[in-house]
């Protein structure tokens, strides 16, 4: 199978099937991530563990977020913290 990235045809490339059923093809994760990872809105990072979620946009975390005026976005983190802390996930 063809990588849609870099175009390498491997024999060990896998398929990404996504959430709306649409298949993707490629030889290494880096490539997989390359095109199908979101960015993150405000810093451009490729969000590549769990990210923080607005409508339609994507953050790597809740600072990231509250840039964009995303206040009600938290990381999920014990109570106390000041959400600076960097792993960031966003609990649905
Ligand atoms: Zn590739
Ligand atoms: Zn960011």
């Amino acid at each position: 199978m063809k990588c849609e990235t870099c175009g390498n045809d491997y024999d060990k490339a896998f398929e990404i099937t996504l959430g709306d059923g649409t298949r993707h093809v490629f030889d290494c994760f880096a490539c997989a991530i390359h095109a199908l990872a979101p960015s993150c809105a405000h810093c451009g990072v490729k969000i590549i563990g769990h990210g923080v979620e607005a409508p339609g946009t994507f953050y790597c975390c809740a600072h990231c977020a509250r840039h964009h005026g995303h206040d009600q976005l938290k990381d999920r983190v014990e109570t106390g913290n000041d959400g600076r802390t960097p792993t960031a996930v966003f609990s649905h």
